[in-house]
């Protein structure tokens, strides 16, 4: 499947995208996460552990480079604008890149020679104050299968 784009207006629909993502989430799914500050990654993010069945997505992993949540699936919460890409291999993050747990990373491009190549890529712009573009780009079976299932519903 290709690329898709999703456009939001508002928070809230930001927040209904993310949650219509993780109510469809298989196990060992990554999604990479890209965008400025203040894009919507963590916004996005709570609301896809939200969709997962997550009901405490109260802290945010500026301190902890991985958060971890239990919701219908385990859902693993990467942060890591902190980390510099020689750390990157020592990290131990195959155990959560390759496990049956859902993956969301922000600033994945910063460990992106570690994704699994089954990776859905999620690009985040600001247009405006209170809208938000989603770049949607699946990249392997399971991707595209979360992408056709996402249309679909
Ligand atoms: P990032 O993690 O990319 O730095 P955050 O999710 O922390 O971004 O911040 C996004 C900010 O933008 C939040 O303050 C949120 O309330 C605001 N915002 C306004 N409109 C939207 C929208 N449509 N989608 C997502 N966030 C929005
Ligand atoms: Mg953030």
């Amino acid at each position: 499947m290709a690329a898709m784009k999703f456009t939001t207006k508002s928070l809230e629909e930001t927040k209904s995208l993310g949650r219509r993502l993780g109510s469809i989430l298989n196990p060992g799914q990554v999604i990479a996460l890209e965008g400025d500050l203040g894009a919507g990654k963590t916004t996005f993010t709570k609301s896809i552990a939200l969709g997962l069945g997550v009901d405490d997505v109260v802290t945010s992993p500026t301190f902890n480079l991985i958060n971890e949540y239990m919701g219908r699936l385990p859902v693993y919460h990467f942060d890591v604008y902190r980390l510099d890409g020689i750390d990157a291999d020592y990290m131990g993050f195959d155990e959560y890149l390759f496990s049956d747990g859902v993956c969301i990373i922000e600033w994945a491009d910063k460990i992106k020679e570690l994704l699994p190549e089954d990776t859905l890529y999620i690009y985040i712009k600001k247009i405006s104050e209170t809208g938000r573009e989603f770049d949607f780009k699946p990249n392997g079976k399971k991707s595209n299968e979360v992408m056709e299932v996402l249309m679909s519903c």
